[in-house]
């Protein structure tokens, strides 16, 4: 521990760096900055500087507010973008309590539980995702529209596609940040992206999701363009999903999804993962699909599922098998979308699969048939049940399910519960512009 927080230390020297944010994400999934100097980057590091949780949505009471970051060395990185003399770093980071004990509201802690619990099983969890944005327009005062670049470019005479170097800038920069970029590409809709990196052990990526967001948002600004990972931005097209294709290693390294001697290359584990995800699926819906818009997305006809089932061949259910194995196989979540808390997410996925594991959960039969165009009646004759179809029913699953419930904790389940009801709750007592337009002249 000394080593590496001596490595840090000689490295922000190295490189000039004169600023250091200690990052964290709240219960919401906002990445939440705290910024000090090099010189306060030791004392950091000894986890000894404290900061006011009470001012921090969700974190804490006011009579319990100091907290204590400690940063993660292992997080260490500069930004490319910020000039490189006065450069500045950043370090993800923990939150205490003053007793020195982990802080209950931090989401970060709550996914090393679950990791915690898989490792007491024999596994390591990895995950790689696969996270869509839209990159919008900014009005004359710099204001984010909805009206995308590729529309916009119609009229346009400028021959360059700023989307297109937008993503080119974004996908150098996180590869200068350390990430392994495996592909970007335009998504089926105007002004739609997706930018795909390298799998690796489940905190490491939760970590990078958030950078990820903050590093995209941030290149988004420099060329003048609004990023947002909102699921659902303009009806009729689209929306962003982020896919978590998901597997568990063994702690020497094999993947225990993959067994060569079983007629789809499936192990047991897989299997009994794969029924855990779909016992609990419409229970952790409202961490995989956290806001009231998400449920816009999980509709009928634009390549996001609204239906609990799994699949090997079509894209149409909420588990989907990719058809690589060996130390590729994986099983691929698809509600999932970038507007979730990732800490929280990925802790539900894996609580839910290894819960499955935990009791033999046998998954039904795979659906090979579009399950867009079964009936009702079919649909619950092959017991295939809808996810939630609302904010609203997804927190009533949430709150009736204790397996799901204990990866959160009192804390957390408690405020997460209470803020989500009062979003869906101002989003219920709000005159929508559908409702004017269906109903002024109607009656
Ligand atoms: P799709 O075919 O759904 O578009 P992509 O090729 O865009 O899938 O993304 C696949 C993702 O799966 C990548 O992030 C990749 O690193 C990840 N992946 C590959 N092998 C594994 C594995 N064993 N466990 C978890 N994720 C994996
Ligand atoms: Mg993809
Ligand atoms: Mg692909
Ligand atoms: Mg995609
Ligand atoms: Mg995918």
């Amino acid at each position: 521990d000394v080593a590496v927080k001596k490595e840090v230390l000689d490295k922000a020297r190295e490189l000039g760096v004169k600023f250091v944010r200690l990052q964290f994400t709240d219960i919401f999934g906002t990445l939440k900055n705290v910024a000090i100097t090099v010189e306060q980057l030791e004392k950091a590091l000894d986890g000894e500087l404290m900061f006011d949780g009470s001012s921090i949505h969700g974190f804490t009471r006011i009579e319990e507010s100091d907290m204590y970051l400690r940063p993660d060395p292992n997080t260490f990185t500069v930004f490319p973008w910020r000039p490189r003399e006065g450069a500045v770093a950043r370090l993800i980071c923990d939150v205490y309590n003053p007793d020195g004990t982990p802080f209950e509201g931090c989401p970060r802690y709550a996914l090393k539980r679950v990791l915690a619990e898989a490792k007491e099983m024999g596994y390591t969890m990895n995950v790689g995702p696969e996270c869509e944005f839209f990159l919008f327009n900014v009005d004359k005062d710099g204001k984010p529209t909805t009206e995308t670049h590729d529309q916009a470019g119609y009229f346009d005479m400028t021959p360059v596609d700023l989307g297109e170097n937008a993503r080119r800038d974004m996908v150098l920069t996180l590869e200068d940040m350390g990430f392994e970029i495996e592909a970007s590409h335009h998504e089926v809709a105007p002004g739609q992206h997706e930018i795909d990196f390298k799998y690796s052990d489940a905190l490491d990526v939760a970590d990078k999701i958030m950078t990820f967001k903050f590093v995209v948002r941030t290149i988004a600004q420099r060329h003048g363009l609004h990023a947002t990972f909102m699921p659902k931005p303009i009806f009729g097209i689209n929306g962003s999903g982020m896919h978590m294709n998901q597997s568990l290693f063994t702690l020497d390294g094999k993947n225990a999804f993959y067994d060569p001697s079983t007629p789809d290359q499936l192990s047991e584990t897989a299997k009994y993962y794969i029924g855990g995800l779909i016992k609990h699926a419409r229970s952790f819906a409202a961490l995989t699909n956290s806001s009231v818009n998400s449920y816009k997305r999980l509709v009928p006809g634009y390549e996001a599922p609204c239906y609990v089932a799994w699949s090997g061949r079509n894209r149409s259910p909420l588990i989907r098998i990719p058809a690589k194995r060996g130390m590729s196989t994986r099983i691929e979540l698809r509600n999932p979308d970038p507007a979730c808390n990732p800490y929280l997410a990925i802790a539900a996925a894996l609580k839910a699969g290894l819960d499955g594991i935990k009791n033999k959960i046998t998954p039904p039969p795979p659906t090979d048939r579009n399950i867009y165009t079964m009936t009702a009646a079919e649909r619950e004759e092959l017991g295939i049940a809808s996810l939630p179809a609302s904010l609203r029913e997804a927190l009533m699953e949430l709150k009736s399910n204790p397996v799901i419930c204990s990866v959160l904790g009192e804390h957390i389940l408690e405020r997460f519960i209470e803020a989500k009801t009062k979003e869906w709750d101002e989003f219920r007592v709000t005159v929508h512009d559908w409702e004017v337009k269906k109903y002024l002249t109607l009656y």
